[in-house]
């Protein structure tokens, strides 16, 4: 049955009044998007197992698919978690709050569907105010998935998740764009050896400067695996416009060919085609273009990536050539690895 959504919009003076109605809500059972400093999230009281069951719901989430716990406070964290690996406070100490998942071993107060039925749980301390003074005032840590329908892109404005889920979920607060425009960086610690599980705005050499050497645990292809999978996100197609993403990898220049080439081909073929670049030479071929950034700056290029692949599916094109030729440091390997996941076909010139 459809609910009325609440849109909240944050301005100057009005901040915790929002928190404190959103409050209430997550208290009642209720599901709030809120902004993060990554990409928004769909937040609930992560110990109730019924509010819990209308995250997945609101989404379309499958079940066998954990959630990320957030937290405010390290005593929070430890009410959640059974220890803390010496070198899961380091990473923790450095990278707190901001843009880091870790991976470990639950207590029994977290139920059963909010892990997938793991016996770990991922837990983050968002750097976002707005994120931390709802699970302050609330008094509850909040499972938070990316507030989209799940598949889709990941929504860095309130609009996108009005888009995806208005009249599922109770409330949004509407704090504008989000920083940084992809989603943490997960990293399990659970184990023998630390594992980076899904890569993030946090880069894995930022964490081995940290902990020593770490293991990458993910693939950028959707992985059909049979049996136990380590992180069981990374088996589902993500990120996907409803346009055909073809996305092009290679040196510069010969990316920016093939882009305009295949652009005439299929557009002599009565296809409308859209284009996701990183050069402003291309700008006079068509309107159907998104400007990501520069192609030496990644972390531009991670801010207008959802944004991007959402605008030209609104736009109604039928294919979307994406230019891959960005620089893949730091955060081009999270960028890089939404990509491809979004990607119908990877070609290589
Ligand atoms: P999202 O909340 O949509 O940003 O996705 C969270 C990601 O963390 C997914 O890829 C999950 O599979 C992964 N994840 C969450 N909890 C666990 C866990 N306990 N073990 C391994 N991966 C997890
Ligand atoms: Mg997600």
């Amino acid at each position: 049955m459809s609910k009325q959504t609440k849109v909240f919009k944050v301005t100057p003076n009005n901040l915790s009044k929002i928190i404190r109605e959103c409050a209430e809500i997550i208290q009642r059972g209720g599901t709030v998007a809120i902004p993060t400093e990554t990409v928004y999230g769909l937040a609930a009281n992560a110990l109730d197992p019924i509010a819990v069951n209308r995250i997945f719901h609101a989404k379309g989430r499958p079940a066998d698919n954990p959630l990320i716990v957030h937290v405010a406070s390290i005593e929070q964290l430890e009410q959640l978690v059974s220890e803390i690996p010496p070198k899961a406070l380091s990473l923790i100490e450095i990278f707190w709050p901001g843009p880091l998942t870790l991976i470990l071993k639950r207590t029994r107060i977290v139920p059963d569907i909010t892990t997938g039925g793991l016996n770990t749980v991922a837990v983050r301390m968002p750097a976002d105010i707005i994120a931390q003074e709802l699970i302050r005032s609330s008094g509850k840590p909040l499972a938070a998935p990316s507030a989209n329908i799940s598949g889709r892109p990941s929504p860095t404005t309130a609009f996108h998740v009005l888009h995806d889920l208005e009249g599922k979920i109770d409330a949004v607060i509407d704090a504008g764009n989000t920083c940084i425009g992809v989603e943490s960086t997960v990293i399990d610690m659970s184990g023998e050896k630390p594992a980076v599980l899904r890569p993030g705005y946090i880069s894995a050499t930022q964490i081995e400067e940290v902990i020593g050497e770490v293991e990458i645990g993910y693939s950028d292809h959707v992985t059909e695996t049979e049996g136990v999978v380590r992180s069981p996100g990374m088996k589902y197609t993500h990120y996907s416009p409803s346009a055909t993403v073809l996305l092009l990898e290679g040196s510069h220049d010969l990316v920016l060919d093939k882009i305009r080439e295949m652009y005439a081909d299929f557009t002599c073929r009565g296809a409308r085609v859209g284009l996701l670049v990183t050069s402003s030479d291309l700008f006079s071929l068509t309107n159907d273009m998104v400007y990501l950034g520069r192609k030496d700056e990644p972390e531009e290029v991670a801010r207008n990536l959802f944004l991007g692949l959402r605008s030209l599916d609104e736009r109604g094109v039928n294919i979307i050539l994406a230019d891959g030729s960005f620089t893949h440091e730091g955060v081009g390997a999270a960028v890089m690895n939404r990509l491809r996941k979004a990607s119908e076909m990877i070609i290589k010139v």
